[in-house]
């Protein structure tokens, strides 16, 4: 069973985790940040949390806040500088917010700012989804931002839809939903006469891509549909759900899941779509040999733990790709090393309790995680 409908994001068993961006025009106004509408969809968000979904926000807005405050032109755009300095000051302002409005629910928030790099590079992105699990477990809700005061990149215009994307499968969430302007993805320019909106798109195409045009509507907000057409790709090949819905309405994702009103991307295929980007990353670095009741373990769904390795070839560094195989060398599994060659030889066959006097740090949850393997 997976999301095919809109409504199904609601069902907890279809849609345990959800990420949901929040572009800056829905947060930030001509007078400065809307604070009631940020009210309301905070509520949505400890809806979400009482039936038993985890949320995951990535706010945008810190540029467009900050430049209000700094009362620099162009809405802090002017230049790269201004952005990052614009972003720099409207930051704490919207992390606050965030704090303060998810704390009247009871619920914690959490601060996480990272840049795209953190999600590309195979180590950080380790360390990345284990915070977000870590966050996710203790009741947190983690609200995400681009760092963009020390980016080094150009501060690209949707960026944010495509950070959304990258946290999405960083954390495994079922779908991410990218609150806009917009209804959703229409046949043609919207403003054109016949435009329809698209309530379900099955793999992005070269059609799909053809419909979208490059201007967002608001002005304020950067993302525009191409943006958010190259989230939904990245979604796609993590086989993730995505929804593009408009958040210009008290209530946005009630509109979206009760009203049925947004466009529903579903990946084509989507257990076959996780061990493709796992597999795009696979240039095996080493073998980790396992003893029975691992390889057995392993069958079964679970992580691979250090008491379970008997040998450990090749040099690898951590979040590179390793072979899992059995004392005949058959390969059971595919995954991502958290330690690197040398770490791991050191904790062959040691239980958990016994890692933190060989490494010197507390050891990690296991050695390959499941959510980072792909059986053979
Ligand atoms: N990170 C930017 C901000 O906080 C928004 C990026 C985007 O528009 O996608 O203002």
């Amino acid at each position: 069973m997976s999301i095919a409908r809109l409504s199904d994001l609601a069902d907890p068993a279809l849609a345990p985790r959800l990420v949901i961006k929040v572009g800056s025009a829905l947060l930030v106004g001509p007078d400065g940040v809307r604070r009631a509408w940020i009210t309301q969809l905070v509520a949505e968000i400890a809806q979400a949390r009482s039936r038993g979904q985890d949320v995951i926000v990535v706010s945008s807005g810190a540029i467009a806040l900050g430049a209000a405050t700094l009362g620099l032109e162009k809405g802090g755009r002017g230049s790269l500088a201004d952005a990052q300095a614009s972003a720099a000051v409207g930051q704490i302002a919207l992390s606050g917010l965030w704090a303060e409005l998810l704390g009247t629910h009871g619920i914690t928030a959490a601060q996480m700012l990272l840049t795209l790099e953190d999600l590309e590079d195979r180590r950080r992105y380790l360390n990345v989804t284990a915070t977000l699990t870590r966050l996710l477990d203790a009741g947190a809700v983690p609200v995400i931002n681009e760092n963009d005061s020390v980016a080094t990149q150009e501060i690209r215009f949707g960026d944010n839809d495509r950070l959304a994307a990258r946290v999405a499968q960083a954390a495994q969430a079922s779908a991410v939903v990218l609150l806009s302007d917009i209804d959703g993805l229409y046949d043609r320019h919207p403003r054109l006469p016949g435009a329809k909106m698209i309530p379900v798109v099955e793999g992005v195409t070269a059609e799909v891509r053809a419909m979208a045009s490059t201007d967002s509507n608001s002005g304020m907000g950067s993302g525009g549909m191409v943006s958010k057409l190259q989230a939904a790709e990245i979604a796609e090949l993590a086989g993730i759900c995505l929804v593009i819905g408009n958040g210009q309405h008290e209530r946005p994702v009630a509109r979206i899941v009760n009203d049925g009103i947004g466009t529903l991307f579903v990946p084509r295929r989507k257990a076959a779509a996780r061990k493709a980007w796992l597999g795009g990353r696979l240039r095996l670095k080493g073998e980790i040999v396992v003893d029975d009741g691992a390889a057995a373990a392993l069958g079964r769904g679970s992580s691979l733990l250090a008491k379970g390795i008997t040998a450990v070839e090749g040099v690898f560094s951590r979040g590179d790709p390793v072979a899992i195989v059995d004392g005949e060398g058959k390969v059971l599994a595919h995954g991502l090393s958290e330690y690197d060659a040398a770490e791991c030889a050191a904790i062959v066959g040691l239980h958990s309790s016994e890692q933190e006097r060989v490494l010197g740090y507390s050891p990690r949850s296991s050695v390959i995680h499941r959510d980072q393997m792909v059986l053979k």
